[in-house]
């Protein structure tokens, strides 16, 4: 036996001594389907039923057989061998998945699409020895966006905008109804990976470039999403990911490696996982990359030693997407499949996504002694906890009917609109350009790739019904004052495919209009995956405009009409040329079902911009690593051709109104190591509309023994202020705002000055200082 498995076998022997397996005989063997029974006794009554192979079936995952049977037809038989992208199993059909479905080989399926497919799974799951029902998970990150029907809410990225984590709380919920309705119960969010890379393509599936936004938006979803203790059918298991640092990839390509020092992991990508597995998060799914030189999916010491024994999580852990393969095919520290799997398990592995072979071999390796049947049994009672805590064993079906009175219904519509509201962000307004009403454009052209379809969709969507989406343009045809002549052209939609001889149509249209409204970004619909431009695997080596969008706005901007651009992007796009030449730039992320509505809104002034940036803009792609949080030395050089600093910092977004800050107080001065005191600080409406501010407040070591960053995000505020309205607001200022890890990692706060400062923005202008000296 080798380490790993022994070190484990002390945790795994505790929860078998909870849980009991194996040694008593069972008295009475339906105990388990009795509701009423607590859900330690009813998984331990059940598994001392189970045979070994049952439960590491438990432990296996299969993708939906819809997913399959498009895969059995669409699918080349080269790529039926080849390609790991697709659900499909070489040599195997659906039936075969269907099979043992029946004959309780499967404990969990992925993406089930289909209400009806999900009622079928479980009516085989019923046909099983012990009928243990299947768990269905999804990712469903902005609403149940692969389901078709679905609300989709403004992507995580737009979310983090908001800098709202009550509204992200109200998203989650009703997400989990969604999924409920619709047959799954388990969703593949929130993503807690601390984007510090916008070359990686699933920036937009994050809450962005700071632990503590990612950390509080992260604990909102899994409040949201579970609800406490995801009991009875309205809540669902959520999963946090990717354990870990895959955010920030060796050259910016998804799972590439990641080289990282301890500090960085405990300040930036682990606190996310030490506020969620707090929060109550039950499930973790690992990262497909390697860390520091170990694959996550084969580290103890993560999976183990920090997430189990650190931070006392105390679920279960999913690998990625066939990432234990890729153990033994692309990283190569496993000779073959079988020790690939075993030395995953032993590492502390619960379930595989997904697949055949798996079962076998871990049978055979707990039958060799490699793998110890105590951690099986870990594995699966924590499986089986999920299964009865959500209620599946009383019943594992949904109502068909009754899913289309859940999805997209009022509620969820309102809430899906108010979120695209706060998370766009108006970045450039030179002479207050917008709001448009009121103004003399009467004859508009829209127009640009992402003007009329559904890319403000972003990743993890299916085509949804033309209905459910109001897109840029018919968004503005719903706001724009009646004697606005508005007409749409299509310069080509498929960024990768934007024509010349289109360029030239979209500028001599625009040459006759007053005003132009242009919709360029990123594709980021997996529904058109060699067009897509952003989102999972798509990778960049550039973050400019991709394609020929940059020569439609200068075209557009050379025929003299004025220009407005809206970025509909899932990353942070480099446009310096934008910035200098276009008066009005609007970075509506992607920002969901009825972003179209809320762009159209705030373009018209009937909604004041809110939105603050959740990571920082870089000038272009050599300035990556663009992060506020920065060391003092970062720009200590400056650059031959370029200026240093991004093009716009994170946590900036302008309003039509103005928000003045002043009076910054602090309670009390001086403190002790571990005291706390408060600092407040006004904040006046002094503009003439009403509207929406984030009050950011930062905190900077002035001299530490180790090096800080500049400025920390350590507390923020969503208010709103009528016009002429004022508010003073007061924030705690506690040990852990101000402590850190030291030389030999130990981690406490240092006495000496601290500059605290309260604002609009992390920019230095937009701040506000005061001092604090700890003694
Ligand atoms: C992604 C995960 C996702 C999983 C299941 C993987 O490729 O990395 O984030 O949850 O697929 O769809």
């Amino acid at each position: 036996m080798n380490k790993i498995a022994l070190s484990l076998i002390g945790f795994a022997i505790a929860v078998s001594a909870f849980y009991g397996f194996q040694t008593d005989s069972v008295d009475n063997p339906n105990l388990y389907l009795d509701a009423s029974q607590p859900v330690h006794k009813r998984v331990k009554n059940l598994m001392k039923q189970m045979t070994l192979e049952e439960k590491v079936a438990q432990m296996c995952q299969y993708v939906g057989l819809d997913h399959m049977k498009k895969a059995e037809k669409n699918l080349s038989k080269e790529e039926l061998l080849h390609n790991d992208a697709n659900g499909f199993y070489p040599g195997l059909h659906h039936t075969d998945i269907a099979k043992w479905t029946e004959e309780g080989k499967i404990g969990s399926f992925l993406h089930v699409l289909d209400v009806k497919e999900a009622n079928y799974l479980q009516s085989l799951a019923q046909k099983s020895r012990l009928k243990i029902p299947l768990l269905i998970g999804i990712d469903a990150i902005h609403g149940n966006g692969l389901y078709h029907g679905a609300t989709l809410y403004p992507t995580p990225i737009t979310m983090a905008a908001s800098f709202d984590p009550e509204m992200v709380r109200t998203i989650m919920q009703q997400t989990a109804k969604e999924m409920r309705a619709t047959g799954s119960h388990w969703a593949f969010t929130p993503n807690l990976d601390v984007a510090r890379d916008a070359r990686w393509g699933r920036v937009g599936e994050t809450f962005g470039e700071d632990p503590l936004l990612v950390s509080d938006l992260g604990v909102a979803s899994i409040e949201g999403l579970q609800q406490g203790d995801f009991t009875g059918d309205q809540k669902v298991v959520a999963c946090i990911k990717h354990l870990i640092a895959g955010s920030e990839p060796a050259n910016g390509l998804n799972a590439a490696p990641m080289d990282i020092s301890e500090r960085t992991l405990r300040e930036v990508f682990l606190p996310p996982y030490k506020a969620a597995i707090k929060a109550g998060a039950f499930t973790i799914m690992a990262a497909h990359n390697e860390l520091n030189g170990v694959p996550c999916h084969q580290s103890k010491w993560l999976m183990q030693d920090i997430m189990r024994k650190e931070f006392g999580f105390d679920g279960f852990i999913v690998s990625d997407w066939l990432d234990i393969e890729r153990i033994h095919k692309v990283h190569r520290t496993a000779a073959n499949m079988d020790e690939a799997f075993h030395s995953s398990v032993n590492a502390g592995m619960d379930m595989h996504m997904h697949g055949p072979l798996f079962l076998e071999s871990i049978v055979k390796a707990v039958k060799e002694g490699k793998v110890s049947e105590k951690r099986v049994d870990l594995a699966c009672s924590k499986i089986l906890e999920v299964k009865f805590r959500l209620g599946l064993f009383e019943n594992p079906f949904v109502d068909e009917a009754a899913a289309e009175e859940v999805l997209m219904n009022e509620t969820h519509r309102a809430t899906a609109l108010e979120a695209a509201r706060k998370g766009i962000v108006l970045v450039k307004n030179k002479n207050n350009f917008l709001p448009l009403n009121g103004k003399k454009y009467k004859n508009i052209l829209v127009t640009g790739p992402n003007a009329n379809n559904q890319s403000l969709n972003g990743d993890w969507s299916s085509p949804q019904p033309e209905d459910n989406v109001i897109t840029p343009f018919e968004g503005l045809q719903m706001i724009a004052p009646k004697d606005v002549n508005l007409e749409y052209f299509n310069s080509g939609e498929l960024i990768k495919k934007i024509k010349d001889t289109d360029i030239a149509k979209a500028a001599a249209i625009a040459k006759e209009k007053d005003l132009v409204i242009l919709f360029v970004g990123e594709n980021s619909m997996r529904h058109q995956w060699p067009q897509k431009t952003n989102g999972e695997n798509k990778g960049r080596a550039n973050i400019d405009l991709s394609g020929k969008q940059l020569n439609l706005v200068k075209a557009i901007h050379a025929t003299g009409t004025p220009v407005v651009v809206v970025l509909i992007s899932g990353r942070p796009l480099s446009t310096p040329w934008i910035d200098e030449n276009i008066p009005a730039v609007l970075n509506a992320w992607e920002p969901g079902n009825f972003g179209g509505q809320a762009i159209a809104e705030i373009l018209y002034g009937q909604v004041n911009p809110s939105g603050k940036l959740p990571i920082s803009i870089p000038r272009s792609v050599g300035q990556i690593q663009t992060i506020y949080n920065h060391k003092p030395s970062q720009y200590f050089h400056k650059y031959t051709f370029e200026k240093s600093g991004p093009l716009y910092e994170f946590g900036y977004g302008l309003s039509y109104t103005r928000f003045e800050y002043s009076d910054l107080k602090i309670a009390n001065n001086q403190i002790t190591a571990d005291g706390k005191t408060t600092v407040s600080i006004t904040v006046k409406n002094t503009g003439g509309m009403d509207g929406e501010e984030v009050v950011q407040l930062y905190i900077n070591d002035n001299y530490s023994s180790v090096t800080r960053p500049v400025k920390e995000l350590k507390n923020y505020r969503r208010i709103y202020l009528k016009k002429g309205e004022s508010k003073t607001l007061t924030f705690e200022i506690r040990p852990e705002h101000l402590a850190f890890y030291d030389a030999d990692m130990n981690y406490g706060v240092e006495a000496g000055e601290f500059t605290i400062m309260v604002g609009s923005s992390s920019r230095d202008k937009d701040l506000q200082t005061v001092q604090l000296t700890v003694k």
